[in-house]
């Protein structure tokens, strides 16, 4: 484990999913944990529930993260209430699917303001509360490398787009001791990629390891980039995708 004692977390869609498994990972190490949700306020409080319930210290906001004045905020209230921040987590994420001819630019628009907008404000909002060891960790995806199906096109931009912000951003906090770095998962066994929904034969028939990540294993790679130890680590990213880019 990570020693994250003290530490302050927002998680930017933290209510299901990879997500929940950095949050629950975040809290376990140490850290106080806010998570934002959308439209799962059940889940968002269940999840709290479980990890008061563990020990932990955990709370939940709602918060549209295509809302940049709710979600810029929702990150001030949590810093202001525990007089600091120190992680951000941005794992809130759609995956609109369809082909270049029936896309609607409504899709298009909705992924870039979640998947990527979000990204950038509630750095830009974090950024403000944090000092020197201060961590940004985006959850990107392996499909910014490769895009193997078609379909994807709009998703794949909208995770390719943080490898650029990502650098950015390190160059812009790298100075204040704040480290800006994205994660790519593979396919993970969650509601928006189910181990057994009908593309995961034909994924796992590329993938050196043919099989779903789990939701803890991505937040393993995250709790690292939380820590301590991975105070040079900054710019970067970092797959965990079973060798699906290899
Ligand atoms: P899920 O669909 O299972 O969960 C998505 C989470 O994001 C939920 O907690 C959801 O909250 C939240 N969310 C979505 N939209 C918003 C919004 N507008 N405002 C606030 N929160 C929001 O997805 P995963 O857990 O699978 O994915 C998490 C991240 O990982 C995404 O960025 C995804 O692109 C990325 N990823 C996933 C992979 C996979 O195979 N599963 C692979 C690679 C990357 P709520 O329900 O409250 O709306």
């Amino acid at each position: 484990s990570t020693n994250l004692n003290g530490k302050i977390a927002f998680i930017n869609g933290g209510s299901r999913g990879i997500g929940a498994a950095i949050a629950r990972r975040l809290a376990r190490d140490g850290a106080t944990v806010a998570i934002t949700y959308h439209a799962s306020a059940i889940a968002a409080e269940a999840l709290v529930a479980e990890i008061e319930a563990g020990g932990g210290k955990a709370l939940a906001v709602q918060a549209d993260a295509a809302d940049a004045v709710t979600l810029t905020r929702a990150i001030d209230s949590v810093a202001d209430r525990f007089g600091r921040l120190d992680i951000l987590v941005n794992n809130a994420g759609i995956l609109r699917l369809g082909p270049v001819e029936e896309f609607a630019l409504e899709d298009f628009d909705r992924t870039v303001a979640v998947n990527v907008r979000s990204v950038f404000v509630a750095a830009q909002a974090a950024a403000r509360h944090m000092g020197d060891g201060g961590r940004i960790i985006n959850i990107s995806s392996t499909n910014a490398l490769r895009m193997p199906f078609a379909g994807g096109a709009v998703y794949a931009m909208s995770k390719s787009a943080l490898t650029g912000l990502a650098k950015g951003l390190a160059r812009d906090l790298g100075p204040r001791g704040i480290t800006v770095n994205n994660v790519q998962p593979g396919p993970i066994d969650t509601d928006m990629n189910p181990a057994d929904g009908a593309m995961a034969p034909s994924m796992h028939g590329f993938m050196a390891l043919p099989r779903h990540g789990r939701a803890d294993e991505v937040a393993a790679m995250v709790a690292y980039l939380a820590g301590a130890e991975a105070a040079f680590v900054t710019g970067a990213d970092l797959l965990i995708d079973g060798g699906f880019a290899a």
